[in-house]
């Protein structure tokens, strides 16, 4: 294919790079003026858009994606797939689809999990909204970049399937870090912590994958100085996200508005580059409040 390629920053650099490497004709461009190799370089958005069978955007939020849009929609050849894989709110979402429809493309939101990493290995997993065809057209290149593609329904379902998920994780990271914090000052060894929760009904991700303690648990960022990973910037984003959706459908979301609340003064306390799980150490030293 003839793949355009808009936002070639941590994510999306490899992720053009692989496509690249699968022997896609890949030409990229992004604002900061980064090459990849192996990727043609264009010298505007528009540039990149033009005359491509499928155009992907990996860009920082949905402010940017609309006004990407506006310049790369009507550069499209009518029939191309337009995947946007930021992670953006759902209204963007659905308004940058329907302007791509409009002009008589294919649209695809589709967020990531897996992160810099999964990036990197191709291995990310990929949460699509929009129209079946657009959707068939765009999986060869999911197939490329990650290593699931699940289709959740119309325009936005991408977004939406990325914030709950994102939601789940960010109050679930809290929990198992309130509970190691609380097991260490009952005098419980963590790794004795772990063995019980990791294979009983309060094992999750956040414990069995990503443990959040120095030496417990599989290699996780806790034991590289809590070097990202997920960094606790991006969770916020994301629970800011799940926050306007929740404010937008009056959905009642009480503990993601407080793990919204609790991210957000842990990255104003300068913590911003750390990985979401250094959440830890920040509610070990807090005090109990009544
Ligand atoms: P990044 O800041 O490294 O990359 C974004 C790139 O977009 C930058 O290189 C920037 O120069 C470019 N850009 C900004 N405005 C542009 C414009 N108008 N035209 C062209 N290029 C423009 O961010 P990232 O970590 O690659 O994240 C990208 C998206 O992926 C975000 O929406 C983020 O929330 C999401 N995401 C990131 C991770 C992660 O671990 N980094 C994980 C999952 C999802």
């Amino acid at each position: 294919m003839q793949i355009g390629f808009i936002g070639l920053g941590k994510m999306g650099g490899p992720m053009a790079r692989n496509l690249a490497a699968a022997g896609h004709s890949v030409t990229g461009f992004d604002a900061a003026g980064v090459r990849i190799d192996g990727v043609a370089a264009a010298a505007s958005a528009a540039e990149a858009a033009r005359e491509r069978d499928a155009v992907i955007t990996m860009l920082p939020n949905g402010a940017i994606l609309r006004a990407v849009y506006a310049e790369i929609v009507p550069a499209g050849r009518p029939g191309a797939v337009f995947v946007d894989c930021s992670t953006v709110d759902v209204e963007s979402a659905r308004a940058a689809a329907a302007e791509a429809e409009a002009s008589g493309l294919l649209a695809v939101d589709a967020p990531v999990s897996g992160g810099t990493g999964g990036a990197a290995s191709g291995s990310l997993t990929f949460m699509a909204g929009g129209a079946p065809a657009a959707f068939e057209k765009a999986r060869p290149l999911f197939e490329i970049m990650g290593a699931r593609a699940v289709h959740c329904g119309g325009a936005g379902s991408g977004q939406a399937a990325k914030i709950c998920n994102n939601m789940i994780l960010g109050i679930s990271m809290i929990g198992v870090c309130e509970a190691f914090a609380l097991a260490g000052k009952l005098g419980l060894d963590p790794h004795s912590l772990y063995d019980v929760v990791s294979s009983s009904s309060g094992s999750c991700w956040s414990v069995n994958t990503y443990c959040p303690v120095p030496g417990v648990g599989p290699n996780s960022p806790a034991d590289h100085d809590y070097r990202p990973g997920f960094a606790a910037t991006l969770m916020l984003k994301d629970l800011d996200l799940s926050q306007q959706a929740a404010a937008a459908v009056d959905a009642s979301t009480p503990l993601g508005a407080h793990a919204a609340t609790l991210f957000s003064e842990f990255v104003a306390q300068d913590r911003e580059s750390l990985d979401f799980s250094a959440i830890l150490p920040w509610l070990a030293a807090r005090r109990h409040e009544p």
